[in-house]
């Protein structure tokens, strides 16, 4: 877990543009594009650019990098005009959250109401 590109990464290749993607912002960190299969009017992802596998792992060996991650959820929450109305960040970790690709990234959802879970 020390953020180095892995080959058979999808999302490494996606901020190696090498597979397109629609991106929504970029810093010198993190990578923000639209989700191939939104499940919000608003559904974005957001990477770090290094590859850790999961937030556990970010939040462990990069804690910074973490923190990067967040704040730009606020600022793509800004850009695609869902800050004022509220939206979720979530990250899938590992097999019981069904995470399908290996390279942590946040969701970013909104646009609407979205199903509450929780008390
Ligand atoms: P998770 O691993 O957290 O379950 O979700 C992976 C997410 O990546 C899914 O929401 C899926 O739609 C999205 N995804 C999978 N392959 C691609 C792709 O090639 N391009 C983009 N933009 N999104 C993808
Ligand atoms: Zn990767």
């Amino acid at each position: 877990a020390d953020g180095q590109p892995q080959p058979d990464c999808l999302f490494c290749k996606i901020v190696a543009g090498e597979i397109p993607a629609t991106v929504v912002r970029e810093t010198d960190l993190t990578l923000a594009f639209k989700d191939i299969n939104p499940q919000a009017p608003v559904h974005d992802l957001i990477v770090p650019r290094a590859h850790y596998a999961n937030a556990a792992e970010l939040a462990f060996g990069a804690p910074e990098l973490a923190a990067a991650v967040l704040l730009e959820a606020r600022e793509v929450a800004k850009t695609e005009g869902i800050a004022d109305g509220g939206y979720r960040v979530v990250f899938n970790t590992d097999a019981h959250a069904g995470q399908t690709v290996f390279h942590v990234h946040a969701h970013v959802l909104g646009g609407d109401f979205l199903a509450h879970f929780g008390t």
